[in-house]
């Protein structure tokens, strides 16, 4: 088997843009960065690295006979809004489990933002009250038994679409666009800074490029604040899909890397690293990251180049994988 096996529904423009972020570089005194944006990967919903995802498990669904797509995240997941706009692309029902994860205080949390795209779509969203977990809910079979009670016929996505057969298969195709476009561009890229919490889009990556010939860093920045269970999801899922795809040996530790210490304490909660990241990436590069994610895994690459960790003469691949949408949830801390 190999990844070319799998087969894909098209829900991306095509390979998602690459460019420098030269302001930043210079900025922190280091070596080239470049970012490749995610949050602009496809015309549904704004898009971002759920859909990528979802592109191997949308023909899953469709062999299953499948007519609504079922899902949990947190009220601001990005990951149910894109899994509400490719069941809107499909004709297919969409039923959202959005779960009190993040003990947020913003008078519009669960009005704006993600979870108004998701009404928009045409979704069916259910607020539950219930504390952050990447794994399986009760919530969440709850949700199935009722779709299949009213006679219809449930799709289970896990959280994030990581904990799923299929869920680094996208991220493991992604690998192969990365380094089609490091031909074009007559580059490479030695390391890329990513951030994690359900696990498969790094593990997708890890998978991916494990099958190519030049070794990389891929370093993957915990956003969850919990990184056992981040690390063991993490190695888990590049491990499984790199059977699945025919790697032909076993993933090493030393592949698989997940850094704490830019979580903060509570997943969805930023901290000042956090802010100082968005703000940075805002004033130097016009560039739009999030206070749940892309601002944890940017404030990771900020401190990586400023010790060293990340040698000058680097080319560095930051991964824009979305996110924005939540930005609106945020304006206490923000505006
Ligand atoms: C889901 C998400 C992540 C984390 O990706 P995982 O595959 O869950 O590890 C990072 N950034 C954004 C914007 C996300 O929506």
């Amino acid at each position: 088997m190999s990844l070319d096996d799998f087969e894909r529904f098209p829900l991306l423009f095509g390979p998602s843009p690459v460019h420098p972020l030269d302001r930043l570089g210079a900025e922190l005194g280091g070596p080239r960065i470049w970012a490749k944006r995610e949050d602009c990967n496809s015309p549904l919903a704004f898009g971002g690295n759920k859909t990528r995802k979802l592109e191997y498990l949308v023909p899953d669904a469709l062999a299953q006979g499948a007519d609504t797509l079922v899902t949990i995240g947190g009220v601001q997941s990005n990951h149910t809004r894109q899994v509400a706009a490719v069941a809107a692309r499909l004709g297919f029902k969409a039923v959202l489990v959005q779960e009190s994860w993040v003990d947020w205080p913003d008078p519009v949390n669960d009005k704006v933002g993600n979870i108004l795209l998701s009404r928009i779509m045409g979704a069916e969203v259910r607020l539950v009250r219930a504390d952050f977990g990447i794994g399986f809910k009760d919530s969440w079979s709850q949700a199935l038994d009722d779709v299949r009670a009213a006679g219809g016929t449930p799709y289970a996505i896990p959280a994030g679409a990581s904990d799923h057969r299929l869920g680094g298969l996208g991220f493991a195709r992604w690998a192969q666009e990365v380094a089609q476009q490091e031909r074009e561009l007559g580059i490479f890229f030695d390391t890329v800074v990513v951030c994690s919490v359900t696990g498969s889009t790094q593990a997708g990556m890890i998978a991916g490029f494990a099958g190519q010939d030049r070794p990389r860093r891929v370093i993957g920045i915990d956003a969850s604040a919990r990184i056992g269970e981040t690390r063991a999801q993490t190695a888990k899922i590049a491990r499984n899909t790199a059977e699945l795809t025919g790697l032909g040996r076993e993933l090493r530790d030393d592949e698989i890397t997940v850094l704490e210490g830019w979580a903060g304490d509570l997943y969805g909660v930023p901290v000042q690293s956090t802010l100082d990241a968005i703000s940075l990436a805002g004033r130097l590069e016009g560039m739009i990251i999030d206070p749940v994610y892309e601002g944890k895994s940017m404030a990771g690459l900020i401190d990586l180049v400023r010790s060293g960790d990340i040698p000058a003469d680097s080319q560095v691949l930051y991964v824009h994988l979305g996110g924005q949408p939540a930005l609106n949830a945020y304006s206490g801390v923000l505006g």
